[in-house]
């Protein structure tokens, strides 16, 4: 490609409403521009990179044994009832209707449409398992659509979809696309972890989620590197304190705490520490309320809560009144004791002895408090967020914490879709039964910000190579018409009949121009062919990554020096 003919608008200032440097960096160098809040054009190059990142994810899926199809981003309101999802998906969900006043939705995903497709045609065992799977747009209103192609509204995804007889069936799928996954990633050059999620909107029974690692991204992770446990920090397990032997049980005693509503100021007021004072959140279910006890200085973690009792209807106390109602006090002076409803407890707590709560009494709290003696009935589970200096809950080896960008998931979602779709396969007896499904994604345009994140300077981006939009820059300090240009010329002709993707910058800049945007665009090398060079015979190569070597062109053949430099870029 001839720069002077590329649409490739690179900018000279760094855009001042971007906060990350991908999506600074994907403005600046030309490769997206915003049409409205979360919806972006992608010019050329930008799409030359999607394209890229979608093929090596085609590739993979390939050789996965899933077939490449495309589903309708219109998708019938009717489908969606089917699965009781069209009001649990809620706002983030695009609605239209047509001019029958018949609704439809802007695909967010499609379990839907892909059961709907193969619910007549999958009717026999022998048609199991089948993988299908499709690059296309997705939508979703996001709240706050933010850091340009990281969180949009539009956005390309790989999805895929899986049909089985049998959990094993399942499961054996799961893997080999877990290890699809893998080399789509490593592929991509991406330094990534997998790591135990939540379900979330989509169901199903387990969940993995792929993370790029990036301190702005916006997933946080626990890793064990002794053991390899690594979980999304939403459903992180802990390996809980040990016992404090030997602590005499004192007697129960009600305390005055005049005004002190929280942990921190009780704490101090009576001299013990925060972690002392546990803390007591009262939730409503569709059949009544129970308590939820964690440390004074830990956070409750709700995901926890729910997926223990496996209810989604919980729904925390947050008004006065009610808290009054249920505990007979304000929400400073709440506690377990006395309390005639079911109590969970953080497994983390149950170690402790002598500790307080609220008194369920304005202005007063117990100290001393003990389970066995005050408080038999209480149930206890991981019910706190993970932090910082806690030990792998497998192996005890501290957990380390890392942010990063989710890139993929993969789900076994089990019978939830072919239940409510009445998906069914004869099985070799006869019966009629639900097939097992997974679903599995990859988000294509998370991953050229996530690419990025990961490997940039001040002066632009530095791609990996599986995704660099060129293979090598040829620059040169002179105009059309000199025997730099005509050099450069052919040296972009040979190059390119070698099979280098090479951009030729031929445009009337200044050399500070031309270097500047090879930086920003992140071409992995540069051919400088100048004046002076070719007075004294030779050319310079630069690298991005760092380094440079000389090739002498004085009396060696063009055909040669040309060979030298695909030698260079072959390295
Ligand atoms: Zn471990």
């Amino acid at each position: 490609m001839k720069f002077s003919e590329y649409f490739l608008p690179t900018l000279k200032e760094t855009p001042s409403d971007a906060k990350l440097a991908s999506h600074k960096l994907m403005l600046q160098a030309g490769m997206i521009r915003k049409v409205t809040a979360g919806v972006y054009d992608y010019l050329p190059m930008g799409f030359k990179v999607l394209k890229k990142v979608e093929e090596v994810v085609r590739e993979e899926m390939n050789r996965a044994g899933c077939q490449e199809v495309k589903l309708p981003i219109i998708q019938p309101a009717d489908l969606w009832r089917e699965s009781r999802r069209w009001d649990d998906y809620g706002d983030e969900m695009f609605k239209l209707s047509d001019r029958k006043d018949q609704e439809f939705a802007l695909g967010p995903t499609h379990e839907e449409i892909i059961t709907d497709m193969v619910r007549n045609e999958l009717s026999s065992y022998k048609d199991l398992p089948l993988t299908l799977y499709q690059i296309n747009d997705k939508y979703r209103d996001e709240i706050r659509p933010r850091h340009g192609v990281m969180r949009s509204r539009e956005f390309l995804m790989k999805d895929a979809y899986s049909f089985h007889g049998s959990q094993e069936s399942l499961e054996e799928t799961y893997r080999d696309l877990y290890d699809a996954y893998a080399r789509v990633f490593d592929r991509l050059g991406l330094d990534w972890y997998a790591v135990d999620a939540p379900s979330g909107l989509m169901g199903g029974s387990y969940s993995q989620e792929f993370i790029a690692v990036a301190d702005e991204g916006g997933e946080e992770i626990a890793v064990c590197d002794e053991c390899g446990y690594a979980a999304n920090v939403d459903i992180a397990a802990y390996k809980p304190s040990e016992d404090e032997a030997q602590v005499e049980l004192k007697e129960l005693e009600e305390v005055e705490t005049p005004g002190k509503e929280t942990v921190a100021a009780v704490a101090d007021y009576l001299d013990v520490p925060g972690q002392k004072i546990v803390k007591t959140f009262i939730y409503s279910t569709d059949d009544g309320y129970l308590a939820a006890l964690v440390g004074g200085n830990d956070e409750l973690e709700e995901t926890k809560l729910s997926s223990h009792l496996g209810r989604s209807d919980l729904e925390m106390v947050s008004t006065e009144s009610e808290i009054e109602q249920v505990t007979g006090a304000n929400f400073g002076s709440i506690g377990p004791i006395g309390l005639d409803i079911p109590i969970y407890a953080d497994a983390d707590i149950k170690a402790m002895k002598n500790f307080i709560v609220g008194a369920n009494r304005n202005g007063y709290h117990l100290k001393n408090v003990n389970w066995e003696r005050d408080l038999e009935d209480a149930k206890f589970t991981d019910l706190r967020r993970v932090q910082e200096g806690d030990r792998c809950p497998r192996c005890g080896d501290e957990l380390d914490f890392y942010r990063g960008i989710e890139v993929g998931q993969i789900f076994q979602l089990g019978e939830k879709y072919s239940r409510a779709l009445d998906a069914h396969y004869q099985d070799e007896d006869g019966q009629l039964k639900p097939y097992l499904m997974g679903c599995y994604g990859i988000g294509i345009s998370r991953v050229i910000p996530a690419i990025i994140q990961q490997n940039y300077d001040e002066d632009g981006v530095k791609w990996t190579e599986a995704v660099q939009p060129f293979d090598v820059g040829i620059i040169v300090l002179d105009d059309e018409g000199s025997d730099v240009f005509e050099y450069g010329s052919y040296l972009y002709d040979e190059l390119s009949d070698r099979g280098y993707d090479p951009l030729f910058d031929d445009r009337d800049e200044s050399p500070g121009v031309k270097f500047n945007d090879a930086d920003l665009i992140g071409l992995p090398v540069m051919i400088i062919i100048g004046p002076r060079g070719m007075k004294n015979g030779e050319l310079e190569v630069e690298f991005r990554a760092g380094g440079k070597e000389t090739v002498k062109i004085d009396g060696v053949p063009r055909g040669e020096v040309a060979d030298r430099i695909g030698d260079l870029l072959n390295r």
